[in-house]
């Protein structure tokens, strides 16, 4: 069965600006599926549509059950802790270790009172702590997030991500702002631990040779609708 099924989905923003038009594809658990496109193309729009950090203004996002845009306040909450994100920007809170901003990833999990005191547990800990070492990041775990490279960053990112241990990982623009070798190093890691692990991926990418080189299925978008969902063979220039 999928684990995402989007119908229909559209968004137009409050200034009227049509990003996603008719938009409907199905996820299958353990793919990896790169979303590819000119900047404008409404990849990013789709990825938030998801997780609910946009509200689209029709259509239907169906993940693990949870129809979110029929969800409560608690049943997002639910779908977000199930879904993990990672971002071009990173989005570490600088100032804080590398540990820390793992651990936030568990932030779902507990009541906002442990949390907002730092109160994980030492399973909690264990289990970040592994992460990362599974990020070859096992010299940073103490390290303020600001002292890291973009490369290393990412890899916190994608660290945090794991921690919600999600079912679906949705990774916007994540290599856009790094060289071409440490992208390749974000991608092996992420490419490598969603199939260990079994969870879907969604990677929005401008590079048409990455998505080929790694994703099982591209979906590829322009002027907010689906132009292209195949096998990356099957993808011509004209796409
Ligand atoms: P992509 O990720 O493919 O670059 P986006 O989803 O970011 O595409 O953007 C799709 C379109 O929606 C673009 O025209 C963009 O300018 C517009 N857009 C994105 N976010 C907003 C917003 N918050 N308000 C208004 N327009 C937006
Ligand atoms: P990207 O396309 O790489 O995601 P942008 O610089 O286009 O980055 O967008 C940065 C932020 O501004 C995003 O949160 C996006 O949703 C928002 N945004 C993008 N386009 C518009 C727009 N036309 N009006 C308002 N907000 C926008």
């Amino acid at each position: 069965a999928a684990i995402l099924q989007i119908d229909k989905l559209s968004k137009q923003y409050a200034d009227g600006t049509a990003a996603l038009h008719d938009v409907t594809f199905s996820l299958e658990p353990g793919e990896f599926v790169a979303v590819i496109g000119p900047s404008g193309a409404g990849k990013s729009t789709l990825l938030r549509c998801i997780n609910r950090l946009v509200e689209p203004t029709e259509g239907s996002v169906l993940f693990d059950d949870i129809h979110s845009d029929k969800a409560n306040r608690r049943q997002v909450q639910q779908l977000r802790r199930q879904v993990g994100m990672i971002f071009q920007g990173y989005n570490l809170v600088e100032r804080v270790s590398v540990l820390h901003n793992v651990l936030h990833g568990r932030l779902g999990y507990m009541d906002p009172i442990r949390g907002a005191l730092g109160l994980f547990s030492n399973h909690d800990k264990q289990e970040a702590k592994a992460l990362l070492v599974r990020l070859g990041l096992e010299q940073q775990i103490y390290k303020r997030a600001d002292e890291l490279s973009g490369g290393q960053q990412q890899r916190v990112g994608i660290a945090r991500a794991l921690c919600q241990k999600p079912k679906l990982m949705l990774a916007d623009e994540p290599i856009a702002s790094l060289d071409p070798l440490t992208s390749k190093v974000i991608m092996d890691y992420l490419y490598r631990i969603c199939r260990e692990d079994g969870i879907a991926c969604m990677v929005n990418l401008h590079q048409v040779d990455v998505a080929k080189s790694y994703a099982t299925r591209i979906i590829g978008m322009h002027k907010g609708k689906i132009v292209f969902n195949g096998r990356p063979d099957e993808l011509t220039d004209e796409a």
